[in-house]
């Protein structure tokens, strides 16, 4: 897993035109992009420089492909690491994890670094103490309040829980931009089935404004899934294009799926 880890941290060739919908979100992302780019203008200008966004909402809805699309778009270092890689038994480790870290990102920068699961690191401190994780956040947040101007380095965490982070993480000069990225609206399914189907031979009576009715309450991942399942379909029966009955099938494999997930846990 580590070996694919490295790979996706050299250069993604993603852009904001891989990302559908989410325009609004995009637009907000806009300034941040400027920056990567132009470092030197806010400079000149004294402008303090944003340095960490939180992206946070429901699983499989864009968050990781953004991040990736904000280095992608602005020919930054992208550098993914997940929260629960810090989480060690043993006192220092985790925050030693951080620390290189960012000396990574510092030497790569123009760099973004992206924290999924940022949960993980970066829960509540409670009373009783956990040095080990306590460690690990002052360490995440010592990083974050150590870079400044002259390195152009974002931070992007995300979370499917923001209402676990400790408050000091969201504070100005850390997180201090949330972003929610909710599950796409019937438009927006719409251009990720789009996206999807770009490379894709299908029948050309296939109606997508259909897909993206019968997928609703879809995440984008579940779309991109149907998309890969019906091309899988498809492969299988022979054919030369993918048809309706595939992308039927497809989504029905799907909803299965979200419905045993489901049982467990009621
Ligand atoms: P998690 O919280 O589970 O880590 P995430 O929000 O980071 O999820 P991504 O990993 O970015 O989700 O999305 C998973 C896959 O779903 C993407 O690689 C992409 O194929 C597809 N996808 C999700 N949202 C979109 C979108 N807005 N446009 C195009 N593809 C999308």
């Amino acid at each position: 897993k580590n070996e694919k880890r490295r790979e996706e941290n050299s250069s993604p060739k993603i852009g904001f035109s891989d990302v559908a919908g989410l325009e609004e979100v995009k637009e907000e992302l806009g300034e941040i992009i400027d920056f990567l780019k132009n470092p030197e203008k806010y400079k000149a200008m004294g402008a303090k420089i944003p340095k960490g966004i939180l992206l946070y909402g429901p699983p499989g809805t864009g968050k990781t492909l953004l991040a990736k699309a904000i280095a992608g778009e602005t020919n930054s270092k992208f550098i993914h690491a997940s929260g629960s890689e810090f989480v060690e038994k043993y006192v220092g480790v985790g925050a030693k994890r951080v620390r290189t870290l960012f000396e990574k990102a510092r030497k790569e920068s123009p760099s973004v670094i992206f924290i999924d699961e940022i949960d993980a690191i970066g829960a509540k401190r409670s009373l009783e103490s956990n040095n080990e994780k306590d460690q690990t956040l002052n360490q995440l947040l010592i990083e974050m309040d150590g870079f400044n101007n002259d390195q152009t380095i974002i931070v992007i965490g995300a979370t499917n829980r923001i209402d676990m982070l400790d408050e000091a993480l969201l504070r100005p000069g850390r997180f201090d931009r949330n972003i929610y990225i909710g599950n796409p609206d019937i438009n927006s399914r719409k251009e990720i089935f789009k996206v999807h189907l770009k490379n894709k031979p299908i029948n050309p009576n296939i109606n997508i404004e259909e897909l993206a009715k019968k997928t609703h309450g879809m995440s984008g991942a579940h779309i991109s899934n149907i998309a890969n399942e019906a091309a899988i379909l498809a492969v299988r029966k022979n054919k030369k294009i993918i048809d309706k009955e595939d992308f039927d099938e497809a989504i029905e494999k799907v909803i299965g799926g979200l419905e045993r997930k489901n049982s467990h846990i009621i």
